[in-house]
């Protein structure tokens, strides 16, 4: 297919040269509108679904023979530009689904880049295994997850994504195939990993899961007055707790600031559950198709939609909280579907931001800074009128990844609405937010950024780090194939 189209190319007389390189025109039909996942954003690339390395490899040689770079997209999940090429060829890699091997007696699996997590955990749980990282949606690629080295609600536990991945077969753009590991191109390894998909593409990723003994979770909630209460909780439950994750209203103020619930959860022991295999059953992970089993949650946002402004999102919050004042701690058994993927229930939840969609902002800060950052940032987000609608605690620990956002600490992600009245208010608290975060030591994080200036990505990276980065970029990719507006915006401005 993608031959074909050089060959017609070739035929109707589009090819030309240009500065002494061959181009060739890309088809017409090949543009597509390619949005950033928050709607924020939006570009034009020639789009290519491959569905096998053969085919990736011609990809690459249209791309140098057109004079295009190439962007690598999975499932499309990250907030922001980093799975966008503008003007460019983008290459949408959910075709390529294989599994390639699988061994249940130990837990390991190699996979094409395109598997969802869906897809992944959907096929292990039965032989009574887990991913041991997994995002907040199951959309994901693999691919995806690798290349922004994805964390979890346990990222303190186990570490992000990459500290679980054996090994992987990477694509550099000459059409050359390279196995990594933490042997072979060590280096390539540590940095690919997290490496936001401009070394190479993954092709094949082989990765170490979890043993469970369980279909099911032992979750624990409870609402915190304030945000001192919020990290304490932390603090007392990290030792004990397989998973935490923290929801904050960040329209309380004063003495409730930082106020919000908490979830917890861990793993059930061998023998704790009577039917292991009744609850690692698919059937017994599904998510519901309807809310209070009435509502379809496929038209749950449009009911969204008129609460998704200031005056709606503090008094939902203020419900939610205290509801769960009202209700005390709360313990129960919970599938690991139902627990992880919350963002997954109510599909096309983000269409409730209405046009402007929204952007996410992510700082990671070290422990002993995170309490005050934090604070002062919910309150400097208040000062401005700019509220977030949707606001998440982790804690982290640090990790060997050349360009990683892991540290000793916690993030605490904001989802941000935008309109055509607040964009340019937003940007500017987003100035003033990156200032408090690396005079608090932070870090940023790829995956969600949409806003990230060049210098505060050095600041935080170190120069050496970002010098090291670009040293393998031109090992691998001497031409600049790969590029996405991520790595324009951010490295090469
Ligand atoms: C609702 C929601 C919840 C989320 N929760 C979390 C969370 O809990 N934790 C977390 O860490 N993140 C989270 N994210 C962010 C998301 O996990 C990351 O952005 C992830 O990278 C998206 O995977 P994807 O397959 O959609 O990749 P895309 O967004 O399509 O691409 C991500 C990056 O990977 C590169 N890439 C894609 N495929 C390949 C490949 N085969 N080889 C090399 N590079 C490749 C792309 O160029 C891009 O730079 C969440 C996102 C959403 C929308």
């Amino acid at each position: 297919m993608i031959d074909s189209e050089m060959v017609v190319d070739k035929k109707d007389g589009k090819s030309s040269m240009l500065n002494g390189r061959f181009e060739v025109i890309l088809p017409a039909e090949r543009w597509e509108r390619v949005p950033s996942w928050g709607g924020a954003s939006f570009g034009v690339s020639h789009v290519y679904r491959p569905s096998t390395v053969e085919q990736l490899q011609a990809i690459f040689e249209l791309a140098r023979r057109s004079g295009r770079s190439v962007g690598l997209r999975g499932g499309g999940n990250s907030y922001g530009d980093a799975a966008m090429n503008d003007e460019n060829i983008l290459l949408d890699l959910r075709r390529m689904t294989r599994v390639l091997d699988w061994d249940p007696e130990n837990g390991r699996i190699s996979l094409e880049p395109g598997v969802t997590l869906q897809q992944l955990w959907q096929y292990v749980l039965e032989d009574g295994w887990w991913p041991p990282v997994v995002t907040g949606t199951m959309k994901t690629t693999i691919g995806g997850c690798a290349a922004m080295n994805v964390h979890g609600k346990n990222a303190w536990q186990v570490g992000p994504i990459g500290e679980h991945i054996l090994e992987f077969d990477l694509l550099l753009p000459s059409g050359e195939i390279i196995t990594c590991n933490r042997e072979e191109n060590r280096d390539v390894f540590f940095a690919a990993i997290g490496g936001f998909g401009v070394l190479g593409c993954f092709t094949r990723i082989t990765l170490q899961l979890k043993r469970v003994y369980s279909g099911l979770l032992d979750v624990e909630t409870c609402s915190l007055p304030h945000l001192d209460a919020m990290f304490d909780y932390f603090a007392e439950n990290v030792p004990r707790s397989d998973y935490i994750v923290g929801w904050m209203d960040a329209f309380a103020r004063g003495r409730s600031l930082g106020r919000g619930d908490v979830h917890r959860a861990n793993y059930l022991p061998p023998g704790a559950d009577p039917n292991p295999s009744q609850t690692l059953r698919l059937d017994n992970q599904h998510l519901p198709d309807t809310i209070l089993g009435i509502v379809p949650k496929s038209i749950m946002w449009l009911f969204m939609r008129p609460f998704t402004n200031n005056l709606g999102t503090r008094f939902v919050n203020g419900g939610k909280y205290w509801a769960g004042r009202l209700t005390g701690v709360k313990r129960y058994r919970q599938p690991h579907a139902a627990f992880h993927f919350l963002l997954d229930y109510i599909p096309n939840w983000k269409k409730a931001y209405g046009p402007g969609g929204l952007i996410q902002y992510q700082p990671f800060v070290p422990r002993e800074n995170a309490r005050e950052a934090f604070r002062e940032i919910l309150r400097l987000c208040q000062r401005r009128g700019l509220p977030n609608y949707l606001t998440v605690l982790k804690r982290h620990r640090p990790d060997e990844f050349l360009m990683t956002h892991g540290l000793d600490g916690f993030s605490m992600a904001m989802d941000f609405r935008i309109t055509p009245g607040n964009r340019e208010r937003i940007v500017a608290l987003v100035k003033e937010l990156d200032e408090i975060v690396l005079a608090a030591n932070g870090r940023f994080y790829f995956a969600k950024d949409s806003t990230l200036r060049p210098q505060i990505a050095r600041a935080y990276l170190g120069e050496e780090a970002v010098a090291k980065f670009k040293a393998l970029k031109q090992r691998c990719d001497p031409d600049n194939l790969l590029q996405t507006n991520l790595w324009r915006r951010i490295f090469e401005p």
